[in-house]
């Protein structure tokens, strides 16, 4: 399928100088000139997100495959869990640093919850919580695992009518998945209280790597699952638009699994993975974790 150069209108900020920046196989990636966001397109419908959206998303063997509609979701969660659970930590305890200290008992929904280690901490820490998450293995988990509560909704649209107000609500690694990012920044105004904190994270595809490795890169070989692919600046100027004033951000690091670290970070095709799998193997070091941080990722949070 062909597309015209400069016939598409960017789904974010609705500029009209939009062109290809990778061809992906299973669909392009556009930059537009305008928000200087690259997104995918033509997009994934829900139905095909939901069908990315399965019990292999938490331990796909494929991620680092050549086959780009494996590119999604996780090596091995389970094994990142420990150190996922140190950054959340930082986070809630930041969180804590920036509300107003009363009495209450702070509200806290987490939109895209996962497997719900987030939720699980900040109940350990005396949150009220909830949360969304669109995957039925991922809410199954939870109701098996946990005492909170988490429904299987895709947007927080059905939040409002419950005239229910919220202190925190965080979006970690959900905000390039939504079809409307930015209606969903505007959803969580409506439901926070005055003073409350919306926490996002994504990555920074102004970071030089994303810059040098192109269409090579991880993140945007996750076409199948990915729909935008923000700049910190762009974001934060969404955030201030929407009413949110911007407080802090800082990056944080991805977790490798060692024996996956050079696939993660080139792609199969320039590590010869499979050697160096094996390699990692013999000498013990193969399920060993590593956090990387090269400022990729970051995580702003932004006060209503
Ligand atoms: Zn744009």
């Amino acid at each position: 399928m062909k597309y015209p150069i400069n016939n598409i209108i960017c789904p974010l900020c609705e500029g009209t100088s939009c062109s290809i920046k990778f061809h992906m196989g299973v669909r392009d990636i556009w930059y537009c000139g305008n928000c200087k966001v690259s997104f995918a397109w033509p997009q994934p419908t829900w139905n095909e997100l939901l069908d990315t959206y399965n019990k292999e998303y938490f331990q796909n063997a494929a991620l680092t495959g050549s086959d780009i509609k494996g590119v999604y979701g996780y090596a091995d969660y389970f094994t990142e869990k420990q150190l996922n659970i140190k950054r959340f930590v930082k986070i809630l305890t930041k969180i804590e640093k920036f509300l107003p200290e009363n009495s209450n008992r702070k509200k806290l929904h987490d939109f895209g919850c996962g497997l719900g280690s987030f939720l699980n901490l900040a109940k350990e820490r005396s949150f009220s919580v909830s949360g969304f998450e669109c995957n039925d293995y991922a809410v199954n988990y939870i109701k098996e695992n946990y005492q909170f509560r988490v429904e299987n909704e895709k947007s927080l649209t059905s939040l409002i009518s419950s005239n229910e107000k919220y202190d925190v609500i965080t979006m970690f690694d959900v905000i390039e998945h939504l079809h409307d990012p930015i209606g969903e920044i505007e959803n969580a105004f409506k439901l926070l209280r005055k003073n409350g904190l919306l926490v996002i994270s994504t990555t920074d595809f102004d970071n030089f790597l994303p810059r040098i490795m192109g269409r090579k890169f991880e993140d945007y070989r996750r076409v199948q699952e990915h729909l935008f692919f923000f700049t910190k600046k762009y974001l934060h100027k969404i955030l201030e638009i929407s009413g949110f004033s911007v407080l802090t951000s800082h990056s944080h690091g991805t977790t490798f699994i060692i024996s996956n670290l050079l696939d993660r970070i080139a792609g199969k095709e320039l590590s010869k993975s499979t050697e160096t799998s094996s390699v990692m193997k013999l000498i013990g070091l193969s399920n060993i974790t590593i956090p990387v941080n090269l400022g990729i990722k970051f995580v702003t949070y932004a006060r209503r």
